[in-house]
């Protein structure tokens, strides 16, 4: 009487019972040392899902919005993400006097500070 629900499996070479599949990819028999693939070993066990979703992680791209992150990375730390390394860049702003208005882009979460200068 088996306890596991099914026939116990045999190896062909010596008749021996074969071992439940574990960990390993194989089913080693114990007495000759013959080697079943456990593909090929007739329990159910072995055909749990392995479905990955791979389509959700392609899914993920990289957000299109690299514009705002050319230029130099400075050592700056976000202010909402606490990570440092942001990018700035300058604009010029409509009236020459008012000189330039710096921005920062946290290169972590797009956070944009901006700094008049
Ligand atoms: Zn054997
Ligand atoms: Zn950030």
């Amino acid at each position: 009487m088996s306890c596991f629900g099914g026939d116990p499996n045999f190896c062909p070479e010596c008749g021996n019972v074969l071992p439940l599949p574990g960990l390993h990819d194989t089913v080693t028999c114990p007495r000759c040392a013959f080697s079943i693939p456990v593909r090929e070993f007739s329990s159910q066990k072995i055909t749990s899902t392995v479905v990955f979703n791979t389509l959700e992680l392609s899914s993920v791209t990289v957000e299109d919005e690299d514009s705002e992150l050319k230029g130099a990375v400075i050592d700056r730390r976000c202010s909402r993400c606490n990570k440092e390394g942001m990018v700035y860049h300058t604009r010029q702003m409509r009236s020459a006097d008012e000189g330039q208005t710096v921005f920062f882009t946290c290169i972590h979460c797009r956070y944009q500070e901006k700094e008049d200068s």
